[in-house]
């Protein structure tokens, strides 16, 4: 049985009093049977880390496969590790597509966080042109093989993989429920040919592509997809708390 998986990406948003103020809203909060992140701003991570209660977990939005150096504007597992980081975001298509990440800089980022005990939300997906040339297979069979290339099957298992379609993120157009399903049933495969059935049976993948409390339960039950990364509907506590809850 894989636990669902409900992560907040709040990208660039939020300073840290109107951190405070969402931290405020959701005291005591929790939900059993689901796991619950907040991908915060790193310059939010320390309010965060102090006025969190147990339940939801923290993440970052990057790191950096490095543990000190010459790395100006980048952040190491190690500082991510003193703010009680459990989660990191790797390989978005926001910072594949204006930030220059690669598929191999994925794989590294993804070595440093399971080296740190870190678990890498790794995002797959394909743009709307490829979608269209029929290619949405290709591009995620390719993105997933390159970002676990390497890893033991111990840390596949802890992976967790977000298939966000980009012609979906923050643009209010959401795959089909039953779309989204068939492409996380493929990259289960996709694993279980890398590996085994039984590593690409604990792999957890979420749905990610503007998923808000309204739509939430149409992904959540469809058999292959075990949460959701969520953008902007994840900003505000009330509907943050509502996607927990599965909507
Ligand atoms: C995201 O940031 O990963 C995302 C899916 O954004 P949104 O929910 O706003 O589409």
């Amino acid at each position: 049985m894989r636990t669902p998986i409900i992560a907040g990406n709040w990208k660039m948003n939020k300073t840290i009093v109107e951190t405070k103020a969402f931290l405020d809203e959701i005291k005591d909060f929790a939900v059993d049977g689901v796991e619950a992140v907040l991908c915060v701003p790193y310059t939010d991570l320390a309010i965060v880390k102090e006025n969190i209660g147990d339940y939801i977990k923290i993440g970052s939005q990057n790191i950096h496969w490095a543990e000190t150096g010459a790395f100006t504007g980048e952040i190491s597992p190690l500082m991510l590790k003193e703010l009680r980081v459990e989660y990191a975001i790797i390989g978005h298509s926001e910072r594949r597509e204006m930030f220059g990440e690669t598929d191999e800089t994925v794989n590294k980022r993804v070595h440093a966080a399971f080296k740190h005990g870190i678990t890498p939300i790794v995002c797959v997906g394909e743009k709307l042109e490829e979608r269209e040339a029929g290619k949405t297979k290709e591009i995620v069979k390719k993105q997933t093989i390159a970002a676990i290339k390497d890893l033991a099957s111990e840390q596949v298992k802890q992976l967790v993989i977000a298939y966000e379609p980009i012609w979906a993120i923050g643009t209010g157009k959401s795959s089909t429920a039953e779309d989204a399903n068939e492409v996380i049933g493929f990259i289960r495969q996709v694993i279980a040919d890398q590996y085994d059935q039984q590593v690409a049976n604990e792999v957890r993948v979420q749905y990610g592509g503007s998923v808000k409390p309204e739509n939430i339960s149409t992904y959540l039950n469809q058999p292959e997809i075990d949460g959701a990364l969520v953008g902007g509907a994840s900003l505000d506590p009330t509907s943050f708390k509502s996607l927990v809850e599965g909507g």
